[in-house]
């Protein structure tokens, strides 16, 4: 079916799928994390960006909050950009998991694969293999050059969320370990961890991530800059992941009631790509129980059943002015 939607529709869309998340109360903050523990829950933000650089921006959409699993994508995009999808699928895999983000089962169960760059273990991985190898401070900057280009503009690091997450992350040095001894980390275990570490303690809006969502969506090309930040295959491949491993153990029921592939972060951020379409981003910290942002599920729920999308339609969508 051929589908067209004006610009006023789809913010009217994100319009309404904001207010109706804004009165939901439920979930908690992360707190195994102690900074995010302290963030103001009642922080909601909608981004969305069409591949023409338009946005929608509802909420807390300027406030710079921790990118934390959403990392994930970026950095995989720039292992694919480096060694090629097909390195990254020898390299790490492409299988979803099904069991939490953080979990040390996964990689006795398949102890030859970490299995995907978007759980902990697969995304320090990533970190490991990005190059130049050895070098702490040029792979730092190849991997923020990356996520400013995907935005089209800088995240900050914040420095507080970095000291509290290094001060914490006993399980992820657990399973830096773990894969060294299963040869899956390819530079200085303790380096990797590290920039897997400072990675998921940048700050970003929800404006910047709908901007890098909608460079996915539009086949690596940025709405804001017009650059093309990545080579055209490497849309569904990073979109494949997203969509088969973004919510952990929870990716299938996500993707059958949304119909949008979508990454979440404890930091309360989810980011959804629908390719050729647009790009959307949420931002409230409570998060339910597999650590994915409940008011920031509701709102691109809302947004996509509103508007009849779904990935798996097989719809043609057209935007017009
Ligand atoms: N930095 C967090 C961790 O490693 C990221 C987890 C997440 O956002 N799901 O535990």
């Amino acid at each position: 079916m051929d589908i067209t939607l004006s610009k006023s529709r789809i913010e009217e869309a994100a319009r309404e799928a904001y207010s109706n998340a804004a009165s939901l109360t439920g979930g908690a903050n992360a707190d195994y994390i102690p900074f995010l523990a302290n963030i103001d829950p009642k922080l909601f933000g909608l981004s969305v960006m069409l591949p023409d650089g338009t946005a929608f921006n509802f909420g807390d959409t300027g406030y710079k909050f921790g990118i934390e699993s959403i990392s994930k994508v970026p950095t995989a995009i720039l292992a694919m950009r480096q060694h090629s999808p097909a390195g990254v699928l020898q390299k790490i895999g492409a299988d979803a998991t099904g069991l939490p983000f953080n979990s040390i089962f996964a990689i006795l169960l398949e102890n030859d694969h970490p299995s995907t760059p978007l759980v902990n273990a697969g995304a320090i991985s990533a970190c490991s293999m990005i190059d130049p190898k050895g070098d702490s401070d040029a792979k730092w900057k190849a991997i923020t050059d990356n996520i400013t280009d995907l935005c089209g503009s800088a995240p900050e690091l914040i420095d507080e969320l970095y000291k509290s997450e290094s001060a914490t992350n006993f399980n992820n040095r657990a399973i830096t370990w773990l894969l060294k001894n299963y040869d899956r980390i390819y530079d200085d275990p303790d380096m990797s961890l590290d920039l897997y570490t400072r990675q998921c303690s940048l700050g970003v809006t929800s404006a910047q991530l709908a901007a890098m969502a909608a460079t996915i969506a539009a086949g690596g090309v940025n709405p804001l800059t017009g650059r093309q930040v990545f080579s055209r295959e490497i849309a569904p491949k990073i979109t494949t992941l997203i969509a088969t491993v973004g919510f952990y153990q929870h990716t299938g029921d996500w993707l059958y009631t949304s119909g949008i592939p979508a990454k979440s972060g404890v930091g309360g951020g989810v980011l959804g790509v629908l390719p050729g379409v647009l790009g959307i981003a949420a931002f409230a910290p409570p998060l339910d129980s597999a650590g994915n942002s409940v008011k920031a599920q509701a709102a691109v729920k809302y947004f996509m059943q509103s508007l009849g999308l779904g990935v798996m339609n097989g719809d043609r969508v057209s935007i017009t002015g």
